[in-house]
């Protein structure tokens, strides 16, 4: 098998790594920047001081401090005019995934002419040119948005979530600080870090998984897996949220290159039709998907429960081990404090819809086993029983 080994943006990470980001951002060329950023990070004091190291380093800002959750290509659109009638020469993303990806996206709008929907990943899609250059700092430990390649939008027309890739959407530098993290309620902690505990199992079980991925995935399931209950429950543990936002980085790594699959899908289903958070939608999935995949890949799922500390013995069958592991995931789902899909009010006749977006999901196209509707159906609705 050939694959390919690491990020192809330059990442500076540390406790206190976003102090440089003034030195960093003009070595980069910038003179002139805009900074992306939503309010619930501007609330949290992160902003301030990100904006005054820029300013210190001699950079003009203009600044976009209306992010929305999953970011809407009509947001997109008009933050591209600010950013274009603004005549800047770099972009800076702080925040989450949601400005994250806001931040790719207008940078894909910086070097190539609008509306940023001619350049959704579907067939006869634009290809695009690089943009400028692109620093994100991410202030949760999650989707790992600053070093992958895709912009996840929702595509207003229709509701769903699409993704926009190509050279603009890849930062120049992403500046991974954890202390930027330490004021994240245990909530968004919660639904973030599953995002990446979801990144890591479905990597490590995914069609396009490699010897490289496979590691990344290992160490990230395993510092979830004793970090993120320590980083929920007290939110000020630096070495928690070092290690979250580590893992978090790792897992990017994994997913970009094996890519995710069945949970990932779900999540997108369910945030689209039910504004559920995208890592609490990953994580509901995951006790399902690992059950199903037990029966093609059960030595990788006897990884994951040993990983996750089970001890299990020789003698046990693919479908003994997926029940097992199973079980194991959805009891650190509740440790963590991820709702279920009754406690969302979702009801059974939401079940057959999700399935549907699910199957329409990019990422489905990357489990490792094909299933057809009444299976995919057959796992929500062992889902919604649980
Ligand atoms: P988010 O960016 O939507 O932020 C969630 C909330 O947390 C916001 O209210 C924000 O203000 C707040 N917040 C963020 N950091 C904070 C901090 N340090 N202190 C206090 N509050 C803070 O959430 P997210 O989970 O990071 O991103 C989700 C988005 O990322 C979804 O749209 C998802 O589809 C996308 N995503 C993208 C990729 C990718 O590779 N591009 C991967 C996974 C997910």
């Amino acid at each position: 098998m050939v694959f390919r080994i690491g990020p192809k943006s330059e990442v500076l990470f540390g406790e206190g790594a976003s102090e440089q980001i003034g030195e960093k951002t003009k070595l980069l060329g910038c003179t002139r920047v805009l900074c992306v950023y939503d309010q619930g990070v501007k609330d949290a004091g992160i902003v301030g001081p990100v904006i005054e190291g820029l300013k210190k380093a001699g950079l003009e800002i203009i600044q976009f401090g209306g992010v929305l959750p999953d970011p809407p290509d009509t947001m997109i659109n008009q933050c591209g005019e600010l950013a274009r009638n603004g005549r800047v020469d770099g972009i800076v993303g702080i925040g989450g995934g949601s400005t994250l990806d806001t931040a790719k996206a207008v940078n894909v709008l910086l070097g190539n002419p609008g509306p940023i929907e001619n350049y959704y990943i579907q067939p006869g899609a634009s290809p695009h040119k690089p943009g400028k250059p692109l620093v994100l700092v991410p202030t949760t430990a999650g989707t790992a948005s600053e070093i992958t390649y895709v912009a996840v939008l929702t595509r207003t027309a229709t509701g769903a979530k699409q993704g926009v890739l190509g050279p603009a959407t890849i930062a120049s530098l992403a500046i991974v600080d954890p202390l930027l993290t330490l004021g994240l309620p245990p909530a968004i902690t919660a639904t973030t870090g599953m995002d990446t505990f979801a990144h890591a199992l479905e990597a490590y079980t995914a069609a396009g998984r490699n010897m490289m991925s496979d590691v990344l995935s290992e160490k990230a399931i395993a510092l979830t897996v004793q970090y993120l209950p320590k980083a929920v429950g007290n939110g000020s543990d630096v070495e928690a949220r070092t290690n979250m936002s580590f893992a978090c980085l790792i897992a990017g790594m994994a997913f970009t290159d094996a890519k995710t699959h069945f949970g990932h899908a779900f999540g997108h289903s369910l945030g689209a039709r039910h504004h559920v958070p995208h890592g609490t939608g990953c994580a509901i999935a995951q006790p399902g998907v690992i059950a199903v995949v037990a029966e093609h890949l059960p030595e990788k799922v006897r990884r994951v429960g040993e990983l996750m500390g089970l001890l299990l013995g020789n003698d046990l069958s693919p479908a003994e081990l997926g029940r097992k592991v199973s079980e194991r995931i959805a009891a650190f789902n509740r440790e963590i404090g991820v709702p279920t899909l009754k406690q969302l009010r979702i009801t059974e006749s939401d079940l057959a819809p999700l399935a549907e977006g699910l199957m329409k999901d990019i990422c489905f196209s990357f489990m490792p086993v094909k299933l057809g509707r009444e299976e995919v159906l057959k796992v929500i609705e062992g889902l919604y029983a649980a």
